[in-house]
């Protein structure tokens, strides 16, 4: 790195459900870095290839350059001399973003990671809880529940299948508050239960 004095190294994460904004949060704070001419790279796993191969891309289509890679610990390698570094859909990633983010925070850098706190069955994602403990400063963002217009905490999968990645978004996926996630989950299994139900009550 450089020698200077002053470049407090920290750990931003932007966090919560699929159409919460996260990604545009994201891209906002590195247009300012890169307003303050501060070198800024940015990198998201390979896997997310829904819009683009090199561009960090949010639903509202701004857009960002950034390399995709398939292990975090490229990041340590491909991220020299940054003063910002960008990390997109780090739900994705690998546990060793942990320590990537702490080393490159160590070092200086000021690091802003966006991911999804939780997968579609509201269980914590990935690396993300660990990211959000080691961070100095987590912010949360929120979609909006499109059952009630109450602030929303999950991604409802509207579609069959136990696979935990599973990317498209829009037809995919919807983004509820707890209360009408529950109703949805309640629902779902009166449907696969009914069978047996009948079954049983013969
Ligand atoms: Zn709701």
């Amino acid at each position: 790195m450089t020698g200077e004095a002053h470049r407090p190294g920290r750990i931003e994460v932007v966090c919560g459900s699929m159409f919460s904004g996260k990604t545009e949060e994201l891209i906002r704070r590195l247009r300012r870095a890169q307003f303050a001419r501060q070198k800024v790279e940015i990198f998201k796993p390979a896997i997310d290839v829904r819009y683009s191969e090199e561009d960090v891309v949010s639903h509202d289509q701004k857009h960002i350059m950034s390399t995709p890679i398939d292990s975090s610990a490229s990041i340590l390698l491909l991220s020299s001399d940054c003063d910002v570094v960008g990390i997109d859909e780090a739900q994705f990633f690998d546990m060793g973003l942990v320590d990537v983010c702490n080393e490159l925070a160590n070092r200086g850098v000021r690091v802003i990671i966006a991911g999804l706190d939780m997968d579609y069955k509201g269980i914590p994602f990935g690396p993300m809880p660990a990211l959000c403990a080691i961070a100095d400063d987590v912010t949360k963002v929120h979609a909006i529940c499109v059952k009630c217009g109450n602030l929303a905490y999950v991604s409802h999968r509207t579609v069959e299948g136990s696979q935990r990645v599973l990317l498209g978004e829009t037809q995919e996926y919807e983004p509820l508050c707890r209360e009408c996630y529950q109703k949805a989950i309640a629902e779902e299994n009166a449907r696969q239960n009914t069978p047996l139900e009948e079954k049983s009550s013969q």
